[in-house]
């Protein structure tokens, strides 16, 4: 079960345009002041589903599909609900908070620690990086610049146990 807040739900359905969210699955075209497409829940080859910027609803006049942003995305993808909501929150980008309760994994102490010294060592790497000109210019020589570095958190390690110091540091054990 995922469990979504009411003002969540409302929240995105105000900020999501159906328009847009179908438009991101099919072709939508425009037709007067609404908008078609190929409707996709029956087999469709003149647009039949017509769309309302205005009431935020789509509606085929063959089938009978019809619904809101939400019915939408979890008719034609066949999830749940609260599945689309959380579909329909990542397409625009609204940031959401939700439990998913039978997705919910104990986290393995040993695994998170491992995962912590991970994160520790690529910050340190990309530390040693930024410190080490020569390196620097090498790697801005072969077109790797700042930007592509950052994204790929690409980091150096000085050949001496410097690393292994800074994580004992930080409270590792061996
Ligand atoms: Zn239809």
């Amino acid at each position: 079960m995922v469990r979504i807040r009411e003002d969540d739900i409302n929240e995105i359905r105000n900020k999501a345009g159906i328009v847009d969210i179908i438009s991101r699955y099919l072709p939508v075209y425009r037709k007067g002041k609404s908008y078609t497409a190929l409707c996709p829940f029956h087999d469709d080859h003149t647009p039949s589903l017509s769309i309302s910027e205005d009431k935020q609803i789509y509606k085929c006049f063959v089938c009978g599909a019809g619904g809101n942003v939400f019915s939408f995305v979890q008719n034609y993808e066949k999830i749940t609900f609260p599945e689309a909501v959380v579909k329909v929150a990542s397409l625009i980008d609204y940031p959401l908070d939700y439990e998913a309760d039978d997705v919910r994994e104990k986290i393995d102490p040993h695994k998170e620690t491992l995962y912590r010294i991970l994160e520790d060592t690529i910050k340190y790497s990309m530390y040693e990086l930024n410190n080490t000109e020569a390196k620097k210019q090498y790697l801005e020589g072969r077109g790797l610049d700042e930007r592509v570095r950052q994204r790929f958190e690409i980091g150096y390690n000085p050949p001496n146990d410097a690393l292994y110091r800074f994580l004992k540091a930080k409270g590792y054990t061996d």
